[in-house]
């Protein structure tokens, strides 16, 4: 349910609707927009009479949400929602790379890829320091160390840094080192941590889930916006299909979609997406031709050395190459890179 207030609905007129809301043990969720604050009821269980809320000063209408879900829908919020994170907005008009090794390995490792990435044009490094591998014997990240080198190398080349938060329990020293919260595709349906995230004030970048729906993904995203932290970027890294010639089917539905459906941002990973570092430049430009708001591509200094993923990774004058052909495509798709 959804209470659309007038254009010159008063603050006293909004608390007061949001205080009747709270009054019946229900969420309010003030949803400010350029045309109009709305006003979004989260925790009831069946229907909510409009006729409680249609009478009140500043009112105009009471909006059924026909989706399942509620606060990343663009029934909610019609407008596109722009998330700032030090100046590299998502949401917007600009298109945002975020590359960097799979893993980060060593110091010197990630301080080298991220001067390449810096000056390819990224805004952001990546790289795993706790991460969740399919097999227990492979490499589980530096972790703490992982985590310092990227911060390092962050603080040296004015990056912003974007790394996974595997468990709950280490939620809080990831925290600390970096800009953006990753949640994995396997832990796309963690409620726990999509939770304790949600209570979090970071933005947080949720990776569509292997076997995931579309929907599945604006519900686990929902968690994270219950919770009360608006600042989620969707993440669309392939799906499990038939085809096993790629390592995953990349989605690009999934991003016109996911923009019809919601206001969040979406962005693409073609190195997941595809496991082929010669598969990732064509999907990435197709990806900014579909719509995406930014990009996470792997980078690697020595692919043939790297720990995990360097055969999806791509070499620095790869990584140009694509910032350049990229640079070239954002302005035919209407944006800025
Ligand atoms: C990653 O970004 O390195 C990663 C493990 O991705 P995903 O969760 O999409 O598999
Ligand atoms: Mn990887």
């Amino acid at each position: 349910m959804l209470i659309v207030m007038r254009l010159d609905a008063s603050r006293k007129e909004i608390d007061a609707v949001k205080a009747k809301i709270s009054s019946f043990g229900f969420t309010p969720h003030e949803i400010p927009g350029v045309q109009r604050v709305a006003i979004g009821i989260t925790g009831n269980k069946g229907k909510v009479d409009a006729e409680n809320f249609l009478p009140l000063p500043g009112v105009i209408d009471v909006i059924a949400v026909s989706k399942p879900f509620k606060l990343v829908s663009r029934e909610f919020k019609p407008e596109a929602t722009v998330i700032d994170i030090g100046g590299a907005r998502f949401g917007g008009n600009e298109i945002n790379v975020i590359a960097g090794p799979c893993s980060v390995e060593s110091r010197q490792q990630i301080l080298e890829i991220a001067e390449i990435v810096k000056s390819a044009g990224a805004r952001f490094l990546r790289g795993g320091a706790f991460k969740p591998r399919t097999s227990p014997y492979s490499f589980q990240g530096l972790k703490l160390e992982g985590l310092e080198y990227l911060k390092e190398a962050a603080v040296t080349t004015g990056l912003k840094v974007v790394t996974e938060v595997k468990d709950t329990e280490t939620l809080s020293l990831v925290g600390e080192h970096t800009d953006v919260f990753q949640i994995g595709a396997r832990n796309m349906y963690n409620f726990s941590l999509l939770e304790r995230v949600g209570e979090f004030n970071k933005p947080v970048l949720l990776k569509r889930g292997l076997s995931a729906t579309i929907e599945e993904l604006l519900m686990a995203a929902e968690y994270i916006l219950s919770h009360g932290n608006y600042n989620v970027i969707l993440c669309e890294r392939g799906i499990r299909t038939f085809e096993t010639y790629t390592r995953n089917t990349l989605d690009l539905n999934a991003v016109p979609v996911i923009k019809k459906l919601s206001h969040l941002p979406v962005i693409v990973d073609p190195s997941h997406g595809t496991g082929a570092w010669d598969l990732v430049t064509p999907l990435a430009l197709a990806a900014i031709a579909a719509g995406a708001d930014g990009l996470m591509v792997e980078v690697h200094n020595h692919p043939e050395q790297a720990i995990s993923d360097g055969f999806q990774s791509l070499k620095p004058e790869t990584f140009l190459q694509l910032m350049k052909k990229a640079k070239e495509i954002a302005p035919v798709a209407g944006r800025t890179l």
